[in-house]
């Protein structure tokens, strides 16, 4: 527990969280609280402890022994399902007490003011205008400040609860969304590009634990592209703290298909492929749902024609959170997630030799279901996904290969 020393007596300094949906959630509300309390826990890991408490519609994050104000603000901002959060100081609910560390945390100089009271304590004295007044009072004795209630430079919050006050002046805007992992879990489709990492994002924000597969044409391509998806699904654990991501060796698969389908429908096969094998990956991982970053009319292989002969390869629900979003407002949901800086470093996605000249733009299913059986690649998809190495990211801790996929699997 962090303590300020102040004329030899003691105040406790906390971190006071608003939520922003969450508070919706009637039903599901204690799930989604402990979820929130769990997630800012270890994303705060690295740091140190953190105490969590759930407070009447708020909650406190009480930092223990060496963890800073600053570095907890920081962690704070990357917490999905806050609408606000700023820091504080608590104590027992006394007038004295509510003086006391209000004149502690008002900044120096001259301000306009307004103070905010919400009580939900029977104990207190004062009611809520009462005590907004008279606070109001105190400070304008103690400070010379003038009130302004509608557009202050400060809004001094106070809250009432459980036998403590709560005083906070900061309100710094959350991530806002669900607590992340209170909707289950979702396989998401990660390439190099600038999409895929802000739609894994975007699933993040709406509470789904995001697992990422990545297909790659090794030796085909560098290794260093490898690893730029590696970095960017790094970028995302410090938004999920944990996360896995499968690295499927996909070039002989596509070589299969530049030997044996016509060249215009070889990204839409490369495309059912991808997702075929991602399904039974996201089954095996207790994923609802696959994600890409597709958004339609973008590039030639992401018309509404193609969208939907890449769902008729798959029974699984395929989620396209950018589906509607121009790649001005992607980029800068791309800057939010801290992926855009990696996506932009030039790296070969798939080389020229397996890319078409000319991708089909308006493929149908008879056709590429036409296209396939000129394939016998079934035997080549259980090869593929038993060479595929799955990678275990956490938040501060390099990568880990945490093993291959089991061999002896093979039902569909
Ligand atoms: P991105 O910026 O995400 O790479 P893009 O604009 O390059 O997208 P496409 O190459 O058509 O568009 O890919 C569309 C979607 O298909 C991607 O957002 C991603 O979800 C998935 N995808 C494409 N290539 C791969 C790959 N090599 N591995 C995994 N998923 C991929
Ligand atoms: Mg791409």
């Amino acid at each position: 527990m962090r303590f300020v020393e102040r004329n030899s007596l003691v105040m406790q300094k906390i971190h006071l969280l608003h939520y922003g949906e969450l508070a919706l959630k009637l039903g599901n509300r204690k799930l989604f609280e402990e979820k929130l309390a769990a997630n800012i826990r270890s994303l705060a890991a690295p740091l140190g402890k953190v105490k969590v408490k759930r407070l009447y519609g708020r909650m406190i994050v009480d930092p223990q022994d060496g963890v800073s104000d600053e570095d907890l603000g920081d962690v704070l901002d990357r917490v999905f399902g806050l609408a606000y959060h700023g820091r504080g100081y608590m104590e027992d609910a006394t007038w004295a007490n509510l003086e006391r560390i209000t004149e502690e945390i008002l900044p120096g100089g001259e301000h306009s003011f307004g103070v905010r009271v919400k009580r939900a304590e029977q104990a207190w004295p004062r009611g809520r205008g009462e005590t907004e007044r008279d606070l109001g009072a105190f400070i304008v004795e103690k400070r010379g400040w003038k009130v302004n209630l509608s557009k202050p430079d400060i809004w001094v919050q106070v809250d009432i609860v459980n036998q403590k006050i709560i005083v906070s002046i900061e309100k710094r805007p959350g991530l806002r969304g669900l607590p992340q992992g209170a909707s289950g879990q979702v396989m998401a489709l990660f390439s190099g590009g600038i999409d895929s990492p802000a739609a894994a994002f975007a699933m993040m924000s709406r509470g789904c634990h995001v697992n990422a597969i990545h297909f790659h044409s090794a030796p085909y391509t560098s290794q260093e592209s490898q690893d730029k998806v590696v970095d960017l699904a790094q970028a995302l654990v410090r938004f999920q703290p944990q996360m896995t991501l499968h690295m499927v060796p996909f070039g002989k698969l596509q070589q299969e298909i530049v030997k044996h389908t016509p060249q215009k429908f070889r990204v839409i096969l490369y495309r059912r492929y991808m997702i075929r094998i991602a399904e039974i990956m996201a089954r095996r991982n207790r994923c609802l749902a696959l994600v890409t970053g597709e958004s339609v009319g973008q590039v030639a292989s992401q018309t509404l024609r193609n969208m939907q002969t890449v769902d008729a390869a798959t029974d699984m629900l395929i989620l396209r959170p950018l589906v509607g979003t121009d790649k001005e407002d992607i980029t800068r949901m791309a800057q939010k997630a801290g992926t855009f800086e990696i996506s932009i470093l030039p790296h070969e996605d798939c080389c020229s030799y397996l890319m078409p000249r000319k991708p089909a733009t308006r493929s149908r299913v008879f056709e590429l279901e036409k296209a396939e059986e000129s394939l016998d690649v079934e035997d080549l998809i259980w090869d593929t996904i038993r060479a595929t190495e799955t990678l275990h990211l956490a938040l501060g801790k390099t990568p880990k290969v945490v093993g291959n996929q089991d061999a002896s699997k093979t039902e569909m």
